[in-house]
Parts: C-alpha cells; sequence; structure tokens
C-alpha cells in the first residue's frame, strides 16, 4: 500500500514536488490506526508537516483501510539524547533531531548540576534547578520586563491570574528557562501547586497516558494546579499533542490558574501548533528578552565568577581578563557559563592565574563558534539552478529569458544574505556582473518576497537547504 500511496502522490503533486519533498519519505509502521513515516531531516520533517500532511493522510487512507493519523518522525543518525530529557522517548520521536546549522533551535540544555529540589511524580513534571533563581538572575535592560513580569506573578495569590499566559521569547541561552524556575521556586515556596514541564516532558508524559490509558487522569492532575509552566514551546508537535496542549491551555487559562510558558520566537511564529492555540498563548501578556548587552554580559559573568569562586577560593579572574570575555562572547549567558568553566579547568590544570593570553586560548572555541555558517556562492548556484531546472552557467551567462532571470536574481538574492559578501564581490561571481546588477536583483526579490507567500516560502525553503 506504501508504494501506492507514493505513487500516487508523485503522479498527483508532480514529478518535481516529489523528487523535493517525498522521494525520501518512509513508512516506518502502522500501529494502533497511526501511520509513522519518517524522512532524514527536520526541515523535511516541518515543510511535509506544514504544507502535505492532508494530502498525504488523505491519499494513505483512500490506499488503506483503518488509519487514523499520520505521523512524520526524524530518522537516524541517532542524536545523542539531550541532557535533563527523559530517559525514554515517546515511540514515535516526536522531537526532531538536532540539526547543527540550528543551534538557536537546537542547542542542548547544559547539564543542569543542581540537585533536583522536586519532582512532580508520575505527571512527569521536571525538577527545578536549585541555582536557577530570581537571586541569581541579574537583570539587565533587555530583561528587565521579563523579570518584573516574573515576579509579579510569583508573589500573586489569590484572585485572577494577572497575565495569561504569561509568554517570554528569546534565542537561546537568553535566561528563559531560569526565569521560568525562578518562578517555579518562588511559587513552590509560597505553598502553592507548581509544575513545571518542557515540551518533550509534556508530550512524553501524554504519550504515556495515552498508552496505559490514564490520559483523563494526566489531564485531571495537570488541571488541578495553581501554576503551570511550560519551556520550549516551540518543540511541541504532532496533532493529538497540540490539540491536548491546547485543550489543557484553555482548561487551566479558563479557571484562572496562571499559565506561563516560554519559547524561542513569538506565539505568532510557531509553525507546529494551530491558529486558536498560537492566539491563546497570545493572548496574555507577551515579553521578549533581548539580546545581552555588554554590560548584563559583565554583571552575569562577575556573579557567576562569585558563584564558582565559593567552592574554588583560589580561582581568581582579574578585571581586563573578565572584560575581555564580556566583549568577546556576545551571544548568550550559556557561553558565558561555557568560559567561566573553561576558565576554571585552565586554572585547576595548569594552576597558573588567568591571563589575557591564557582565557583568548580557553575560550578561542566559544567565539569562533558564533562566526555564522559560511555558504559558498558556488553552493547556492548550484542549488538553485537545479530547483528551477536550469544549468549554473545558465545562471552565470547573459540570457534574459524570464526561465533564467529569476532563479539567477535569486541565487544573487541568497549570495547576499547568507554569504557576507559584497556587491561587487557577488557580481564578480555571477559572470562578470556589476554591482548595481546585484542590488537591483536584491530589492526586486525583497520586493517580491513581501508580497508573494509562495516565493517567500521558496527562498526559505532554500535558505534551509543551503544551511542544512
Ligand atoms: P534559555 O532558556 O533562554 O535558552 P537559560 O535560562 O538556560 O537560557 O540561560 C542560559 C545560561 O545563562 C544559564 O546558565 C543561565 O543561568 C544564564 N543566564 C541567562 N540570563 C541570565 C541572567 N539574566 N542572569 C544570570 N544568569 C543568566
Ligand atoms: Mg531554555
Amino acid at each position: 500500500a506504501w508504494q501506492r500511496v507514493k505513487r500516487r502522490l508523485r503522479a498527483e503533486l508532480g514529478e518535481d514536488v516529489f523528487a523535493s519533498w517525498f522521494a525520501r519519505l518512509e513508512l516506518q509502521e502502522v500501529a494502533g490506526g497511526v501511520a509513522r513515516l519518517t524522512v532524514p531531516t527536520r526541515f523535511l520533517k516541518s515543510w511535509i508537516e506544514s504544507h502535505y500532511l492532508d494530502r498525504v493522510l488523505a491519499t494513505f487512507r483512500s490506499e488503506a483501510d483503518g488509519i487514523g493519523s499520520i505521523e512524520v518522525g526524524v530518522r537516524g543518525p541517532m542524536a545523542p539524547p539531550r541532557a535533563g530529557a527523559p530517559a525514554p522517548k515517546p515511540p514515535q520521536a516526536v522531537r526532531p533531531a538536532p540539526s547543527h546549522s540550528h543551534p538557536a533551535h537546537d542547542a542542548a540544555e547544559p547539564e543542569r548540576a543542581g540537585r533536583p529540589s522536586e519532582t512532580a511524580g508520575d505527571l512527569g513534571g521536571a525538577p527545578l534547578d536549585v541555582r536557577l533563581t530570581f537571586d541569581s538572575f541579574v537583570v539587565g535592560r533587555s530583561n528587565a520586563l521579563a523579570h518584573a513580569a516574573a515576579e509579579r506573578i510569583a508573589r500573586h495569590d489569590g484572585g485572577p491570574a494577572l497575565y495569561n499566559p504569561l509568554y517570554f521569547h528569546a534565542g537561546v541561552g537568553l535566561g528563559k528557562t531560569h526565569l521560568l524556575h525562578g518562578i517555579g521556586h518562588a511559587v513552590k515556596a509560597a505553598g502553592r501547586r507548581v509544575i513545571y514541564l518542557t515540551a518533550d516532558r509534556f508530550m512524553y508524559g501524554f504519550v504515556n497516558a495515552l498508552k496505559t490509558q490514564s490520559a483523563l487522569a494526566f489531564k485531571e492532575r495537570l488541571r488541578a494546579i495553581d501554576v503551570l509552566i511550560l519551556d520550549d514551546v516551540q518543540f511541541i508537535q504532532g496533532r493529538s499533542i497540540q490539540a491536548e496542549f491546547g485543550h489543557t491551555l484553555n482548561a487551566l487559562i479558563d479557571a484562572g490558574r496562571q499559565v506561563v510558558a516560554a519559547a524561542d520566537r513569538p506565539p505568532t511564529e510557531l509553525e507546529s501548533l494551530d491558529e486558536r492555540v498560537r492566539s491563546r498563548l497570545a493572548g496574555g501578556l507577551v515579553v521578549e528578552i533581548g539580546a545581552l548587552d555588554e554590560a548584563l554580559r559583565a554583571s552575569i559573568l562577575q556573579s557567576r565568577l562569585e558563584a564558582v569562586r565559593a567552592t574554588h577560593p583560589g580561582f581568581e579572574v582579574g578585571p581586563a581578563v573578565a572584560e575581555y570575555v564580556a566583549k568577546a562572547i556576545t551571544a548568550n549567558g550559556r557561553d558565558l557559563e561555557g568560559a567561566v568553566n573553561r576558565l576554571l579547568a585552565h586554572a585547576t590544570l595548569t594552576g597558573a592565574p588567568v591571563t589575557l593570553d591564557t582565557a583568548e586560548t580557553a575560550i578561542r572555541d566559544l567565539v569562533k563558534n558564533r562566526e555564522p555558517k559560511r555558504v559558498k556562492i558556488e553552493d547556492i548556484q548550484k542549488l538553485v539552478a537545479s530547483r528551477y531546472n536550469v544549468s549554473r552557467s545558465d545562471i552565470l551567462s547573459e540570457r534574459r529569458t524570464a526561465a533564467v532571470v529569476k532563479p539567477r536574481q535569486i541565487a544573487m538574492y541568497l549570495s547576499k544574505v547568507l554569504t557576507l559578501r559584497s556587491l561587487p564581490e557577488i557580481g564578480r561571481r555571477f559572470g562578470g556582473r556589476d554591482h548595481t546588477t546585484v542590488l537591483h536583483a536584491v530589492r526586486k526579490i525583497e520586493k517580491a518576497i513581501g508580497e508573494d507567500t509562495a516565493l517567500c516560502d521558496e527562498v526559505e525553503l532554500l535558505k534551509r537547504m543551503l544551511q542544512d
């Protein structure tokens, strides 16, 4: 039946579309009315889910009886599990495998050394890290609003919830999880019932409850708390799970229970959730945590250094070194923590004081890591050519037929946004064109993207393929 499904998709969608999206789609198993499909990359998974899920399901249903739903997973090579994630995984591998090109979405949680201060039993609530408290959270310009909202929520007792849900979004390592744990500690200290769940845990808890036919009990227990904290909401995927997530959200909010959520993007951009869930998430207070400015990085660094000194009294980092680190590490709090660990390792191993020189060596990889992935102009040209059925030499040629001009302009545009090359340099690499030609192409595509969502998707797709 699977071969027939594929043949029909190919016939109905055309060779091009099929080759791009479905050639590497494979059937893993059909069990309990669920057809589990796999693809090799996380990106293919999300693309198929967002654009073709209904189509594939309909085709599947017409070819095989008893298919209730389909799920798309990412197949090996198996990535190392994220620290802190539950050991057993839900069978349908709903969590995408890490792809090295999207660190902001995939960066693994660092090992939390803190002793668990609480476990929420079979609800699957994750323990709170004792180190991540309001006390250890450094407030600066970019997180002041988020911090203030978090404290208000945590202090609030009785009466209707203030902002519901409270939703934080920010790139990786900017303190979302820290704030959420801070709220958890404070709410717990006030004697109220709180559960902290990551998307992984939520999905795992729910899938598990379904398996053991205790879904109702799971839901009831989840709804019998004062504050539900949900981290990394962007990872919630799968139809039944996201529907369940929506129900839980509605039930809690309607009952006046506080919900706090965090993700790496605003609610409107949570593509894996349906429109109603997104708008519910957006319906309370949405706060973005901005990048750490240098002053904030310096304070966080100082506070980390002090914390380390409590256990390693001999560990000294002079002001010049601290300033260098705060300047060099611009990305996020996680890298700052990594830098402190490297300095400490260095100092412990060599027994020598940390000089600027040794600091530079010790944190070099962290500084380097932040450079954007280099995409080659040649690769852009090749990929775009193959997507549009022209040859690379067509793209470099003088030909001005529409069939060639459009891919050429897209390739120039991608070269500009992905390679950091100058316009004249890009012009040279496109058969010796003038930089004004490149500029014209870039502007034209920018404008077209704003007006044409199909093109916008297409370009986004090419970008991801190039960076994958
Ligand atoms: P996110 O969840 O946004 O990816 P985390 O909360 O895990 O980020 O923060 C990453 C690291 O940076 C943690 O060690 C955290 O304690 C630290 N950190 C981030 N922001 C701050 C801050 N404002 N004050 C103190 N530590 C911070
Ligand atoms: Mg986090």
